[in-house]
């Protein structure tokens, strides 16, 4: 299948729309050049300017980085997004069509492109970015190096492509400090730091970001990225054994 260039990541659209609304409501809203201001008591209230300057202030980009799209945690999501304000975004390495359909006869890729529309609705309600990498869905892996094997150099590059597009002042990652389980979840936690580290040298060049618009320049290097990883060791459950079993 021919990849088309620029399409391994793409922007929930709904976010363009918001842009645009904020964009266009002040040029409306305010009053004309020369025009009187606002009779006492019918300018903007406490609300609106509380805001106005919640919206005016730096705001925090965060990337969070995991390998499937059922990976990410709906709740810590939505909390960076909505209640700490923070520019989010999703950076799902596989748009996850090998894995299981339980609901429906789809399998790969109608299941990858499923999957990917979940997690675009998903996110939109979450308030975050989606990105995706060329990373191949191929099922589960046993070891994180079978996967980077199988995955080749470009999804490290797509990573890093995606860090000097979005710019974030915070990476989480998902994976991080997992050393057991799916090669997949092993390997994003090994890529992530790689990918960070190579968006920030500038002597570092991702093949496939050709066209001269698309963003090139390191990030990171002038100020190193904060780079934070998910704790998801689990405590072992005591399961009290059923009686009868
Ligand atoms: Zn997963």
């Amino acid at each position: 299948m021919k990849m088309h260039r620029g399409k391994h990541f793409q922007y929930a659209p709904q976010f363009s729309f918001v842009a645009l609304f904020f964009l266009l409501v002040p040029i409306f809203a305010s009053p004309a050049k020369g025009q009187f201001p606002p009779a006492p008591g019918t300018g903007p209230g406490l609300p609106e300017t509380v805001e106005a300057i919640e919206n005016a202030r730096v705001t925090t980009r965060i990337l969070y980085i995991t390998a499937h799209p059922d990976d990410e945690s709906a709740a810590v999501l939505t909390y960076l997004a909505r209640g700490l304000h923070a520019d989010v975004a999703l950076l799902s390495l596989t748009r996850g069509e090998g894995g299981q359909n339980d609901l429906g006869p789809e399998q790969a890729p109608q299941l990858g492109l499923i999957r990917s529309q979940e997690l675009l609705a998903a996110t939109r309600g979450y308030g975050v970015k989606l990105f995706f990498t060329r990373a191949k869905d191929f099922g589960y892996s046993k070891t994180p190096e079978e996967t980077e094997k199988v995955w080749g150099d470009e999804v490290l590059q797509d990573m890093v492509e995606v860090i000097r597009a979005f710019r974030p002042t915070i990476v989480i990652n998902g994976w991080g400090g997992v050393h057991t389980g799916h090669g997949h979840h092993q390997a994003t936690g090994l890529l992530t730091p790689k990918a960070v580290q190579l968006a920030a040298d500038s002597s570092f060049r991702a093949r496939g970001s050709s066209s001269a618009q698309e963003v090139t320049a390191p990030w990171g290097n002038r100020r190193p990225i904060v780079l934070l990883d998910i704790d998801r060791s689990e405590k072992p459950i005591a399961r009290k054994a059923s009686p009868g079993f």
